[in-house]
């Protein structure tokens, strides 16, 4: 294939004139296609609906873990729970505490705290401290950004890389500015790259040496089981790193069974040195008695253990990967060598990354707005929606049906050559 750069005017013109008829076709077939999502699809939510029949009221009856499920207490969740969950952490159990149903809600409470309390005994509480900044590994999760930047930090972008975060900024940052207080990490499967962070990225973050006392690492663990590959990425543990070099109060873990039973009705955990753990406790006793053990016990009988959480994930991955490939086949094929577009080729995760050429990301969003396919809004993936090079585009295939996906990407080709020619054409 001819790369478009090399191109002169009129041939650039003549593909131009060729692509806009392409194009108008589409249109009148007036689509509704929706790739914006980073949802499972009903038949992934199908995979566990026996888990609604899994507990009977003989079940509730009795006692778990000493304890009897239907009434308040135990704060930090049923030890079944919290054993499923240390293995996925790669912590060990009495470092997790078992949540409600969203990880993103732990991590909003983390900051609140941290805000309101300090992170520790004796620290000044975040609120109470002048410019504080939190940084952003950039493509990310617009989740993430949006509750630091809810609480006014300054939102300091540090590039991704295939090994994770830049880390020699993310050590410029952390050992040298005592005013950045945190950094969102998505190790495994990052949101939006799919990128999983090297040993020596882990080896780095454990090796810290912050300027602020209070400084702390989320490490959001939300697609530590999503492979999608017979060649999974492997995470090295931080928490084993972090206790080899004595800094096992930096890190904050989170996860989720968002994606692996309910998005929205699942698990969710997080985990902490027992220090950090005994002072996450003195306030979340105050905020609840306790979360819901009827369903942390609906999720330990349908998953056993991590093991059946892992066995789960096969068949998910089942049904992901075909989506997966069908729109890698398709960007191979139709753009793949034209040197206007490269993308991300994760083994695992929910969504990849494809960078169009600088200035042509918004364009191509709203290329494929008037043909019918949404996709997630360019920018999104950056603090306040503003992608500096307008180059990024989050593509999750994990929703729509194989059928839709495959013209939904054939759309998304289509508008991404249309964008580069213009946008050729235009500096010429
Ligand atoms: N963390 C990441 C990186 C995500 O991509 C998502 C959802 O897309 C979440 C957290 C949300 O998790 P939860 O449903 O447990 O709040």
């Amino acid at each position: 294939m001819t790369a478009y750069q090399s191109l002169s005017a009129s041939e650039l013109t003549s593909l131009q004139t060729v692509l806009k008829k392409q194009y108008e076709e589409i249109k009148a077939s007036r689509l509704h296609l929706d790739m914006s999502r980073g949802k499972p699809s009903p038949d992934q939510l199908n995979l566990s609906i026996e888990m609604l029949n899994v507990l009977t009221a003989d079940d509730l009856a009795g006692t778990v873990s000493g304890v009897d499920v239907r009434n308040y207490g135990l704060l930090e969740g049923l030890s079944e729970a919290r054993e499923m969950f240390a293995e996925l952490l790669d912590v060990d159990s009495d470092e997790v505490l078992i949540g409600g149903n969203s990880s993103l809600n732990l991590m909003y409470d983390t900051v609140a705290r941290a805000m309101q309390f300090g992170t520790a005994p004796g620290e000044t509480p975040w609120g109470q401290q002048e410019n504080r900044k939190f940084l952003c590994p950039v493509p990310g999760y617009d989740r993430h950004f949006a509750i630091t930047e809810t609480f006014g930090f300054e939102l300091v972008l540090i590039p991704m890389t295939a090994e994770g975060p830049d880390m020699d900024l993310v050590e410029q940052y952390v050992n040298n500015d005592p005013t950045v207080k945190g950094i969102w990490c998505v190790p495994k499967y990052s949101n939006p790259d799919g990128y999983t962070y090297s040993d020596e990225t882990v080896r780095r973050f454990a090796a810290l040496n912050p300027a602020a006392s209070d400084f702390r690492i989320f490490w959001d663990n939300a697609y530590c089981i999503h492979d999608l590959t017979d060649t999974p990425d492997k995470l090295l543990s931080l928490m084993d790193e972090c206790k080899k070099q004595g800094t096992e109060d930096l890190p904050y873990f989170f996860a989720s069974t968002s994606k692996i039973s309910f998005s929205g009705a699942g698990v969710a955990a997080m985990a902490m040195s027992r220090k950090n753990l005994e002072w996450t406790k003195k306030f979340l006793s105050i905020q609840t008695i306790g979360y819901d053990k009827i369903n942390q016990l609906r999720h330990v009988r349908f998953f056993r253990n991590a093991e059946g959480l892992r066995a789960h994930m096969q068949k998910h991955r089942a049904l992901i990967q075909p989506r997966f490939e069908l729109v890698f086949n398709t960007l191979d094929r139709e753009i793949r060598g034209l040197g206007i577009a490269d993308w991300t080729h994760p083994n695992g995760g929910y969504f990849f990354s494809l960078n169009v050429l600088p200035g042509c990301a918004k364009r191509v969003v709203e290329l494929c707005k008037e043909a019918g396919v949404v996709l997630t809004s360019a920018g999104a993936s950056f603090p306040h929606g503003i992608d500096p090079n307008d180059t990024n585009i989050r593509i999750a295939p994990t929703y729509p049906s194989l059928e839709d996906l495959g013209k939904a990407a054939e759309v998304l080709c289509l508008c991404v050559k249309l964008a580069a020619a213009e946008k050729l054409l235009a500096s010429m």
